[in-house]
């Protein structure tokens, strides 16, 4: 038998999918993908992750919060705005929320007070964090220190970073996402050598689709768009650096996906 699994980030309501969505859906279902956590970056978009979760209810769940570059958008009461959506059955986790000072297409300030506001909700609903970062490793974690509630339960998605920031990671309790960066020898080297150190049972993986197609498919397949399907190429990849076999390394990552992600249940 094939094995399965679950990717924890695909932004499927991006709009390169508006043309096939569904089928794009279907053809990840057919392919051993058993879930999928749809991210949500504004809160427009967090109602739209909501709709999709709704028309694959038990497969596909959502995340609801602002991802940092769309921090300058946020509205003045996006706070109640969101604290709504989040009580939504469908809704899995508070995110993409963090910070982003690679693109900085909001500024640092506005970054650092939307994800204030974030890390501030996560103390009023019983929900994980679905944290983004890049090039802000130590305010991101100060932030985190500073304003995350006491018992932190999230995820650093899409972790290209070294070992010792993955470290820095798993001290706040985090679990650690990996994605399909790890099959770009170009610019993961980092990433390889953090990989056995991360604790078996905090490794989650996801595609972050349309986005990071996995760079030694993307040449046989000819396209550029990642899909949740991909999944299964990205954890071979993984299971073969680890040294474990692909049926462990599905076991291993849906328990903790059903562990973290705690409204999500085995079918
Ligand atoms: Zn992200």
């Amino acid at each position: 038998m094939q094995d399965s699994f679950i990717d924890i980030g695909a932004n499927l309501t991006d709009q390169s999918f508006d043309q096939d969505r569904d089928k794009i859906i279907e053809d990840s279902f057919k392919n051993g993908i058993e879930q999928i956590i749809v991210t949500s970056s504004s809160v427009n978009e967090s109602l739209k992750s909501i709709e999709l979760a709704r028309s694959y209810k038990g497969k596909i769940w959502a995340t609801a919060g602002i991802h940092p570059h769309n921090a300058s958008d946020a509205s003045e009461n996006f706070k109640e705005d969101l604290m709504a959506i989040l009580n939504h059955d469908e809704v899995v986790a508070i995110g993409e929320c963090g910070l982003d000072y690679f693109r900085n297409f909001s500024s640092k300030e506005e970054q650092r007070n939307i994800f204030k506001d974030h890390l501030e909700l996560a103390h009023k609903v019983d929900l994980p964090l679905f944290l983004h970062q890049r090039d802000a490793h130590d305010d991101f974690l100060g932030m985190i220190k500073d304003y995350g509630p006491k018992e932190l339960k999230g995820v650093a998605h899409c972790f290209t970073g070294n070992k010792e920031q993955m470290e820095s990671y798993l001290d706040l309790g985090l679990y650690i996402g990996v994605t399909g960066w790890l099959c770009d020898s170009r610019r993961n080297s980092e990433l390889v050598g953090a990989i056995n150190y991360i604790p078996k049972d905090r490794l989650l993986i996801e595609t972050d689709s349309p986005y990071l197609m996995p760079k030694s498919l993307s040449k046989s397949l000819k396209t550029r768009r990642n899909e949740p399907q991909f999944l299964g190429y990205i954890a071979k990849e993984l299971a073969s650096l680890m040294e474990i076999s692909l049926s462990e390394l599905s076991s291993i990552t849906r328990t903790n996906t059903q562990t973290l992600f705690a409204k999500i249940r085995a079918l």
